[in-house]
């Protein structure tokens, strides 16, 4: 996973009390704000000063996490944020491989930030701006990734019940409730250890998956209502307009999880959902695929965007139907089956 030097370094870089940001991906989800929140409980009980940064707000489903409230949001608190960088020794990012993926603010400030960074990360093709880069796409999330890396600094003993629910919760979502191809025995028996720990997996389960609005409920109504499947192409897929989020009180992480009822038909193999952001005057699109079809090349080739081979996102910045036409016209010109 790590070469000896780096091993050695960190090692030794954290034997005495440092300053250290951990930033996740912007619009984090449970692997990213899961795994921070996880390292971050790890290097409180090293005595470390530490604060997780994240570029933007997260959704509530994930905000019961141990110690989210800590959270500080670039975005939102700039002087506070950019001081506390200022004065770190070290900044891990987790759950991202580009610094881009911070979002523009953030992202472009870190590309200036003249400080070291950790990246742990399981996304396919690294950028180089880490000085240490523990990057492995066969992990099914970063979070599976942290607690090996943890275990290789012998840091195990510091998973305590707080940093195990976050890192549990991380497995949780990125698999798919254990699902997911990339699952594997090893990644149950990390889930074991967590358990062991202490962390109340049924708990978890209830927090993540059991606490909708009505609201969120309509909204999934409304985008199964506007599904479209294209049975040639062996493809699903949905839209919500920005009118139809305003029509059921859009909040964040609402649309979650949309995406893979596209996949739930017979047939289907790749799903994509098109979600219309006025504000951000974008179209933020999601796709999953079953099988060979690799949406994280679809993704960043025409999309603006990138991920796994099973899972990926990208932005448009046409509108939502001319977006949706230029989907389906290149089914058709890839030849998609
Ligand atoms: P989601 O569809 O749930 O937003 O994202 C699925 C996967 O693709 C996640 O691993 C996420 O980090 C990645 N992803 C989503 N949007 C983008 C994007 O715009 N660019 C890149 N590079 N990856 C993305
Ligand atoms: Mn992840």
């Amino acid at each position: 996973m790590m070469n000896t030097n780096d091993q050695a370094f960190l090692v030794n870089f954290l034997k005495t009390p440092k300053q250290i940001t951990i930033v996740p991906h912007r619009n984090p989800d449970g692997d990213a704000l899961g795994s921070c929140l996880g390292l971050y409980h790890v290097l409180k009980q090293l005595n470390h000063t530490v604060k997780v940064i994240s570029p933007n707000e997260f959704p509530d489903f994930i905000a019961w996490l141990p110690a989210a409230e800590e959270t500080l949001i670039f975005e939102k608190n700039f002087e506070a944020c950019k001081n506390f960088l200022q004065g770190s020794d070290l900044v891990f990012t987790l759950d991202f491989n580009a610094l881009h993926r911070a979002g523009d603010q953030m992202g472009s400030y870190l590309e200036k930030l003249r400080k070291p960074f950790v990246m742990i990360d399981h996304h396919q093709m690294p950028d180089a701006y880490a000085k240490i880069t523990v990057s492995d796409t066969s992990f099914g999330s970063t979070c599976e990734l942290l607690y090996r890396f943890l275990e290789e600094l012998n840091l195990t003993q510091y998973i305590n019940r707080d940093a195990a629910t976050c890192i549990y919760t991380g497995i949780v979502t990125d698999s798919g409730s254990f699902k997911f191809v990339k699952t594997t025995g090893d990644t149950h028996r990390v889930v074991a250890d967590l358990i062991d720990l202490g962390v109340d997996n049924p708990k978890v389960h209830n927090s993540l998956f059991s606490t909708a609005s009505f609201n969120q409920l309509q909204l999934l109504g409304k985008a199964l209502q506007n599904l479209k499947v294209l049975p040639n192409h062996s493809t699903a897929y949905t839209f919500l307009s920005q009118d139809d989020l305003n029509e059921f009180n859009y909040q964040k992480g609402d649309t979650e999880g949309i995406v893979n009822y596209g996949l739930s038909l017979k047939g289907i193999n790749l799903a994509a959902i098109f979600i219309e952001n006025k504000e951000e005057s974008m179209i933020k699109i999601s796709f999953r695929s079953e099988g060979e079809f690799d949406v994280n090349s679809f993704a960043r080739t025409y999309f603006n965007g990138g991920g796994h081979i099973n899972a990926a996102g990208g932005k448009s910045f046409t509108t939502l139907a001319e977006t949706v036409t230029s989907f389906e016209t290149l089914l058709t010109t890839i030849n998609k089956q």
